[in-house]
């Protein structure tokens, strides 16, 4: 069963949990107990693909989904037609003590596919497991890759509508192509006259609108989000450290039972927390190498215990980690207090009053005993890109670098031998323009296409299928509206269908 993070009595299956999202106080539902596995379980894994590996796992999590349905939804989310590559999420190897998790492959190219083309086929279920009968309509503030991800994986599942709304002028130009052309009958997508920060207010404003849902749950809608705190979506993210794992032992990279490290991007701390997850369930996990990029909140947080979310905001080459507040930390939290709810709850609110709070010691302690955390500035994720790529001949995303960058701290700092995994979170032609500067140093501002042709040439890497594809794909989404129109455009676009 889950219960919250911020306590209560209540306890749900995991298809409540997936359908709720958040909990009615405010916390995260975590699974009350979670499971544990040996050496054995995990050496058979070697002998399964992707798919197998994830109903292996996802059955311990997600009991009261049987195995067909798990495996029917596992199927749709991590098939041929979804990914690119084979293997689902490959390691790579660049010399004897580190590799490269590659979790790109799916549909958007972003790390976010893994678990958003899972979700809305957990949640499809939900929903008939709970028996409701509302349509359910999805909102998502998107600085440019969870919008992407969630549209292809929520698109043409029914008795879903989604709307996604971004800054106009805020995302990328690949980014905002991707978007304006996504197809399924489900779905709008929308500009907003205004920059992030307003989009995403403009969506919690509709949320917290009593009135306005009120008003929709008589036209038999309700809204729902598919951010990161959801259970559904952290779920999907434990299975790649296990299948990560077995594909080192089946290469002969590591031994039965030796530990490794990991060393996650991150930002909304989802990523880094499903490895906790598996390491808390049993898998061989040295350190969990957090990194950060000039938003070093998390950095700060793990070094000293105090986490202060009052600091200027940076934008930086890694943007889908431009994050200051990790909602997902009240989850580890939680689990290191030794399930202490009224203290998380005693934080989260000081957070919410004051910007921040201070762990005790003995927390601080813990924390450290198994992540280990730094930054990289912008100037130090280029050079990291043009060394990995002159060092290795490998071509690596600016978030990917940033991840490289730290785990290079870390080695320098500590003496540690264990191997590393870099969980690498973007292909580098999503962020086509920092990586080709990044490389050559300096390139004309030339045509979207053009920079994707030149980046295939300079990695030997074809471009994604779907990103190439977007050159032909014709624009279907012209909606544009101001901040303080975005309930009113939500009503539009429900009445328009
Ligand atoms: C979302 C994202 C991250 C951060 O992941 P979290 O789970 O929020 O920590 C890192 N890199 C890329 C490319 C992402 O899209």
């Amino acid at each position: 069963m889950y219960i919250s993070t911020r306590g209560g009595e209540e306890q749900l299956t995991a298809a409540q949990a997936i359908l709720k999202g958040i909990a009615g106080n405010g916390g995260l539902y975590v699974p009350e107990d979670i499971p544990a596995i040996d050496h054995t379980w995990i050496a058979n894994l070697q002998e399964m693909n992707y798919c197998e590996r994830a109903q292996a796992v996802l059955n311990l999590f997600l009991t009261d989904y049987n195995a067909d349905e798990l495996a029917t939804c596992i199927q749709a989310a991590y098939g041929a037609d979804k990914f690119d590559h084979s293997e689902v999420a490959p390691v790579v190897k660049l010399d004897a003590g580190s590799y490269i998790l590659e979790l790109w492959h799916g549909p958007t190219s972003a790390f976010k596919d893994m678990a958003l083309q899972l979700l809305p086929h957990l949640l499809s279920l939900s929903l008939e497991k709970t028996g409701e009968n509302a349509q359910i309509v999805i909102l998502v503030a998107t600085s440019g890759d969870t919008g992407k991800a969630a549209l292809e994986g929520f698109k043409d599942v029914k008795q879903i509508r989604m709307i996604v709304f971004y800054p106009q002028d805020g995302v990328s130009e690949i980014q905002r192509l991707q978007m304006v052309t996504q197809e399924g009958n489900n779905v709008a997508v929308v500009a907003v006259t205004g920059n992030f920060d307003d989009t995403q207010t403009g969506v919690k404003q509709i949320f917290n609108d009593t009135a306005f849902n009120a008003q929709l749950a008589e036209e038999g809608y309700q809204f729902s989000s598919a951010n990161s705190i959801n259970w559904g979506r952290l779920v999907p993210q434990i299975v790649y450290y296990f299948s990560a794992y077995a594909d080192m032992l089946k290469q002969g990279a590591i031994e039965t039972g030796e530990k490794v490290n990991f060393v996650v991007p991150t930002g909304n701390f989802g990523n880094i927390l499903a490895g906790y997850y598996a390491y808390r369930m049993g898998l061989p996990i040295n350190k969990l190498i957090c990194a950060a990029n000039s938003n070093n909140v998390l950095a700060d947080f793990l070094q000293t215990g105090c986490y202060d979310r009052r600091r200027e905001f940076h934008k930086t080459l890694s943007p889908s980690m431009d994050i200051l507040i990790s909602s997902n930390l009240e989850r580890l939290l939680y689990h290191l207090t030794g399930e202490n709810a009224g203290q998380v709850s005693e934080w989260m609110k000081e957070l919410n009053e004051k910007g921040s709070y201070q762990v005790s010691e003995p927390v601080l302690a813990a924390l450290q005993h198994l992540f280990w955390a730094d930054w990289a500035s912008d100037s130090q994720t280029t050079e990291t890109i043009a060394a990995v790529h002159e060092k290795f001949g490998y071509t690596c995303d600016p978030h990917t670098a940033v991840a490289w960058g730290v785990c290079e701290k870390y080695r320098a700092q500590t003496a540690d031998q264990t191997k590393a995994v870099i969980l690498s979170t973007a292909s580098p032609f999503k962020f086509n323009t920092s990586v080709l500067s990044a490389l050559q140093g300096s390139f004309d501002g030339a045509d979207e296409f053009v920079i994707l042709e030149q980046l295939s040439q300079l990695s030997g890497w074809p471009i994604p299928r779907q990103l190439a594809a977007l050159e032909q794909k014709q624009r279907l989404h012209y909606i544009a509206c101001k901040p303080q129109e975005m309930a009113k455009t939500v009503q539009e676009i429900l009445n328009n269908k």
